[in-house]
């Protein structure tokens, strides 16, 4: 099974507050980490690092941003197909980092909106039957849509991961075959969590639903109405920034070089994998390496 990841890439700008500034508020704060980020390259890194075929499809502008993202893909070990957009800037991302080791974040979607439909379509002319798309929020409604009905026709498995939310998420359900949301997602789009959350999510054509909880763990829950909780794993959280993003691309990796569904097992090495994650700073750099995941995936 080969991995395509369709989404955004961008610089993550973390600085550190000492609250959330309200309305109105000025106030100090100082760069942590300047670091590769957005939605689909943090899964894709993780999956390529665990092992899983990952290709990326991407766009940046024509800016410093885009040049330091393409030295930073460079050393991955992922197929990074990345497209230049001239006179559109390349996205990123401003997280604010408190003292727990919560974080707001703010994100721009110019390039990953832009993103053209039909040079997505050819870079999945490659994919066959089985393989894997994944996606998120942060490109055009139609762009999204699109690609997963297409991919579902062509027999591929698709995952989804809601973020940011948006409007039109309501009509990609259908196409949609596994998904992993947070509490907020889940609130938004099912109204509760839970079990019930994951029935509602059911009910809208979803097979498998991953519903994550920060330190209260995971729950993975299949339509056919199986369901198993893994507790988080202990970690002392200095910026919980990627910890989503880790999760998934870990978990379907786990799953994917197993051969085979999201299980229990996949779950646990997930918690496992974003549990480094949290105890690091940044968001690339923080990300367990190959032999951390190989580790993780031994077991
Ligand atoms: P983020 O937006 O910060 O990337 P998220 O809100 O999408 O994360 P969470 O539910 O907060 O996702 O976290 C995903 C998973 O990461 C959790 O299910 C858990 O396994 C792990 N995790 C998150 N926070 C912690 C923590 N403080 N300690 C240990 N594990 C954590």
């Amino acid at each position: 099974m080969r991995a395509f990841v369709i989404g955004n890439t961008a610089i993550d700008e973390t600085i550190s507050v000492e609250g959330r500034p309200g309305p109105g508020v000025s106030m100090l704060g100082r760069i942590v980490s300047r670091d590769l980020g957005g939605k689909g390259t943090n899964q894709a890194v993780v999956m390529a690092r665990g092992g899983l075929e990952t290709t990326l499809v991407s766009a940046t502008g024509d800016d410093f941003r885009s040049a330091t993202i393409r030295e930073q893909l460079a050393e991955e070990p992922i197929d990074a197909r990345l497209l230049f957009l001239p006179g559109i800037s390349t996205d990123f991302s401003m997280v604010l980092t408190t003292p727990d080791g919560e974080n707001s974040i703010v994100t721009t979607t110019e390039a990953a909106e832009a993103l053209p439909l039909e040079v997505a379509l050819e870079e999945l002319s490659e994919a066959q039957p089985g393989d894997l798309l994944v996606m998120q929020g942060n490109l055009g409604a139609e762009t999204t849509e699109t690609l997963l009905k297409a991919c579902r026709e062509r027999g591929m498995v698709t995952a989804f991961n809601p973020s940011p939310l948006r409007p039109y998420f309501e009509c990609l359900w259908p196409f949609i075959d596994i998904a992993f949301l947070n509490e907020s997602e889940s609130l938004s789009i099912a109204g509760c969590t839970g079990q019930e959350a994951a029935k509602a999510l059911h009910a809208k054509g979803i097979r498998q639903v991953v519903l994550t909880a920060g330190t209260e763990g995971a729950m993975l829950s299949t339509r056919d109405g199986d369901c198993v909780h893994v507790p988080a794993v202990k970690a002392k959280a200095i910026d919980t920034t990627g910890a989503g993003d880790t999760f998934m691309g870990a978990a379907l990796a786990s799953a994917a070089l197993r051969g085979g569904k999201l299980d229990k097992q996949s779950i646990s090495h997930a918690s496992a994998a974003s549990a480094l994650t949290v105890a690091r700073r940044g968001t690339r750099r923080a990300f367990p390496s190959r032999d951390e995941l190989a580790v993780i995936f031994a077991d």
